[in-house]
């Protein structure tokens, strides 16, 4: 390491100290951040890990100078050129204009797989769940978070929901892969396509393809709310669980806090040219400067980074010795326990007490061993495998015209519409809020401003892009506000649409 510390005599003995150092960029962050950074790398340089360390400043001073992304541009040059991002939290101001710095180096590095580990360490960590030993792993880069989001209406607000077949199919992958290099037995999927038939729907397929691919790794998939329900209630029951972006971001937290607390876990953020590390907490501001937080979240997020970078053996004494510290009673104040603890220490202390038990193994708890698979190669990240799709025969049969009309009854609003189809693009249903209205609908549906109104080619017709902009002509002459169009779509005969609720 660039700022090397003493190196310890059980990583000399490892042999560790003649491997050739691997550059990686460290963000020391916000609040409790620079303190926890300080103890890890003091962690980590004690047992002997071979890195060049490049530091970028991120978070609050940023912010504060007017960089709404939280990093300047010439840091970026740092992170693309190591591409191990070792980052502390950081304190995200409150208001409009400041973009999530999480998110945008996900999404610009194309960090798809996010991998937390969640354990219990029974009986030295309080848990409800002593033999809890899951790992979430959550999609990173499309879902909801696409972050595409539009006022319609007065009284309307729209989320889109991207899911794309190269994105289930890179992160259902991995999680199997995952599974099979650390010796895993199950991968779980959850989603709700009970409801989200096409998106949500797609993953499910998509994991059902790929588990069929890994015949030696049991497979099941829970529809989300009793499978969130289940994960709650009997952890023990998981092994790895994979999950599109925001069931993921839910759910790790939950299973973070149920394994003993979230203060303990560290996360991946793995793409196919470069991965971050960090704790999955915040930068807690109320107990920064203070010498009280626990680093063992960023710690271990540490560990995981020193395992991508071909450094298992490493990555096997820290984790093991801070395994030990846990075992000998040595907590800091948020793990704390009257009669499980032995010693209340600082975060300075607790990083010397990790040091100091370096070579060691815990005695009750698991001890951990990393392998490097025989054919890695440390300085490339795994890539990525999906099949790229065929494109397939599209014909366009309708289109979904969204209006936004307020104070208006289904059936005139229907009667309106109907004067304006021509003979190939007829008025099927109106629905509001996804539910039937129009013809037949019920007095009792409540009715938004916001209406879609599908115009569908008869008898299975075909139809062109100047059909339906006709058809939007005529509806804005007729004086009605259309706000959007989805196109109706076949794809080698199969429907690219769902049907309205109630038809
Ligand atoms: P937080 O995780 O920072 O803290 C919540 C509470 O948890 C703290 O008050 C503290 O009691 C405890 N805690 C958290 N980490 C701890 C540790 N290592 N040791 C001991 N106790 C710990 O959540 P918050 O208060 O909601 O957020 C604070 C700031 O962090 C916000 O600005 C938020 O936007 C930011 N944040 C950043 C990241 C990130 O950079 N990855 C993640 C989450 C939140």
């Amino acid at each position: 390491m660039t700022n090397s510390a003493t190196v310890d005599t059980a990583a000399q003995q490892a042999g560790l100290t003649n491997q050739a150092p691997v550059p990686i960029t460290v963000a020391r962050g916000d609040g409790i951040g620079p303190e926890i950074m300080q103890a890890t790398l003091d962690i980590l340089s004690a047992a002997g890990a071979r890195l060049s360390i490049q530091e970028i400043e991120i978070g609050e001073q940023l912010y504060k100078k007017g960089v709404m992304s939280g990093i300047e541009d010439s840091s970026w040059d740092s992170i693309l050129q190591t591409r191990v991002f070792l980052k502390a939290p950081i304190t995200t101001p409150q208001g409009g204009g400041v973009k999530s710095l999480n998110v945008t180096t996900r999404k610009t590095l194309g960090l798809y797989a996010n991998v937390r580990p969640c354990v219990s360490y029974h009986p030295f960590v309080d848990t409800k769940h002593p033999t809890m030993n899951v790992v979430i792993v959550r999609e990173n880069e499309e879902d909801l978070y696409a972050g595409i989001e539009h006022r319609q209406t007065d009284e309307v607000y729209q989320c889109l929901k991207l899911i794309s077949r190269p994105g289930s199919e890179k992160i259902i992958r991995y999680a199997f892969e995952y599974a099979v290099a650390n010796n895993r037995k199950k991968v779980t999927c959850f989603t709700k396509d009970n409801i989200m038939k096409f998106t949500d729907g797609l993953f499910h397929k998509v994991f059902d393809e790929v588990a069929a691919e890994y015949p030696q790794i049991e497979n099941e998939h829970w529809i989300v709310d009793i499978g969130a329900a289940k994960l709650a209630d009997s952890p023990e029951t998981f092994d790895v669980v994979v999950m599109p972006n925001l069931y993921g971001d839910i759910l790790s937290d939950v299973a973070a806090q149920i394994a003993g607390s979230v203060g303990l876990a560290g996360s991946a953020n793995i793409g196919e040219k470069a991965a971050m590390f960090e704790a999955i907490h915040g930068s807690a501001p109320r107990r920064a400067g203070q010498n009280l937080a626990n680093p063992s979240g960023l710690l271990l997020g540490a560990v995981q980074m020193l395992v991508h970078i071909g450094q298992q053996d490493v990555a096997q004494l820290v984790h093991n010795a801070w395994l030990r510290t846990l075992e000998d009673g040595v907590h800091t104040y948020d793990i704390f326990k009257e009669k499980v603890s032995k010693q209340k220490v600082g975060t300075q202390e607790f990083s010397e007490a990790v040091v100091a038990r370096i070579g060691q193994v815990p005695e009750t708890l698991q001890a951990v061993r990393y392998q490097a698979p025989a054919d890695a190669d440390p300085t490339k990240p795994p890539k990525p495998i999906y099949t790229p799709v065929k494109p397939a025969n599209k014909e366009l049969k309708g289109v979904d015209v969204f209006v936004h009309c307020a104070g208006i009854q289904p059936n005139d609003l229907g009667a309106k519409l109907e004067a304006l189809q021509a003979d190939n693009l007829r008025l099927q249903v109106v629905s509001n809020r996804g539910q039937k209205v129009y013809p037949q609908g019920f007095a009792e549906t409540f009715c938004t401003d916001h209406w879609r109104c599908r115009f569908l080619a008869p008898e299975d017709g075909n139809i062109t892009h100047q059909d339906v902009i006709d058809l939007l002509k005529r509806i804005a002459a007729s004086g009605l506000d259309f706000i959007k169009t989805e196109h109706l779509c076949t794809f080698d005969g199969e429907k690219g649409w769902t049907a309205a609720q109630g038809t």
